[in-house]
Formats: C-alpha cells, structure tokens, sequence
C-alpha cells in the first residue's frame, strides 16, 4: 500500500492516508485537532476515493477532528475497543491538556475492535495490534510492509506512560509483542520521523530489555 503522512495542527502530529495500489481505495489514520487534515486531503488531485477511517488511539492530537472529517467522508469509523473511555472525554481533553479552546465533539465511532482484527482495504489486507500502555487501548495497524502505531513507538523514543490512563508495565509487554513483528516493516509514527522496527530494535535506549531478552547486545538503554 502507499503511505502518505500530513503533519497537521497544534501537536504536529503525524496522520495518514493509505492507499490500496490495486484499486486506489484510502484510508484516512488518525484526525489531528483542526481543520487541517481535512482542507489537506479536499486539495489532493485526484481527489482520494476515502472508505474508512482508523483510529490508532484517543487522544485529542490523533482523533479529536473526527467528526469534522466524518463532515466530508461519512465513511465506516474504527476505534480500539478499550480505548472508548479516553475516547469518551474528548470534549474535555483540551481542557485537560491547558487548552480548553481545544475541547472536541466525540464524532461517531461504527465499530469497537480489538486485538488481531482484520479488514480489507481493496486488495490490502490490514491488521490491528492492541499495544496498551500510553493509552488503555491504543494499537497499530499494518499490512506485509508498513505499520502506523499511533504514539506506541518513535525513532528513538516511544509513547509517554505518564498520563492518567497510562500504565508504564503494560506497555513494556506491548512493545515485546510488536517487536514480535517482521523486521523490515516500516514504521509510521504518531510523531517524527519514519524508520524501521529493525532499526528500533538494534538501537532504541527504550527497549534494551526486549535486547536482553532476544539474547542481543542491551547496547545504551535507558530504565524507565
Ligand atoms: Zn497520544
């Protein structure tokens, strides 16, 4: 699938639109905050045939301009199950961040899921990880080559654990599980720069535990 990233709004998060080559069908992952993502995707020539909206996680940078994409594409929306309860207080996250400008309309979630989900974007197939841990629910999506994961893990870094829904130990056994994945898939982050679960693994100071484990070099790695 072709990934495209618009770094959009007051976060300058990271969100997607994937495509399916064979049939041209897109996906729209993650909303920023704003208008942006939305003028951003009206002005693209051709215009994208959007079918379905993803959400890696509900934090007001990744899904709080849902209901205002919804405006435009009212296509079938996907939230991680667990993540309902974050979900549920975007109209007082701004608030809660020092923004109360920020505070957001919920927008409609279609279809709760969970862990090993999948679904066929045209002749792509894509899966759904549940990586809790920066957020109850958050989770990463991903075909044979290519995984968005949301605020899970950054080149170099990975997602806060110290928010009120945090949980620092479940996200140590999520990242275990991603790094189960293949190598070479090619990860698109909530944040930053694009890289490899290969390279995260030979040197991201975050998961020198998951090193150790794999019986490789723990190299420089930080406790957290
Ligand atoms: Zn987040």
């Amino acid at each position: 699938m072709q990934v495209q990233c618009f770094t959009v709004g007051n976060f300058s998060v990271n969100t997607y639109l994937i495509t399916d080559e064979a049939t041209g069908l897109s996906a729209i992952i993650d909303t920023g905050e704003t208008e942006e993502l939305r003028n951003r995707l009206k002005a693209l020539m051709p215009a994208p045939n959007i079918v379905m909206i993803l959400l890696t996680h509900g934090h007001i940078d990744h899904a709080g301009s849902l209901a205002l994409l919804q405006e435009e594409w009212d296509v079938p929306t996907y939230l991680p199950k667990k993540e309902r309860v974050l979900f549920d207080t975007l109209p007082m996250q701004g608030s809660m961040f020092g923004m109360p400008h920020l505070n957001r309309p919920c927008g409609r979630v279609d279809h709760e899921i969970e862990d090993g989900f999948e679904i066929m974007l045209g002749q792509t197939q894509l899966k759904f990880i549940s990586t809790p841990g920066h957020t109850p629910g958050q989770g990463c999506w991903y075909d044979a080559n290519d995984i968005i994961v949301g605020d899970t893990l950054f080149a170099g870094s990975i997602g806060r654990t110290d928010f009120p829904m945090s949980d620092p130990r479940v996200m140590k056994e999520s990242l275990r599980r991603l790094f189960e994945l293949p190598g070479h898939l090619r990860v698109h982050s909530g944040h930053g720069p694009m890289t490899t679960l290969q390279t995260e693994l030979q040197s991201n100071p975050f998961i020198g535990y998951i090193r150790e484990e794999k019986g490789m070099p723990r190299g420089r790695s930080l406790r957290w």
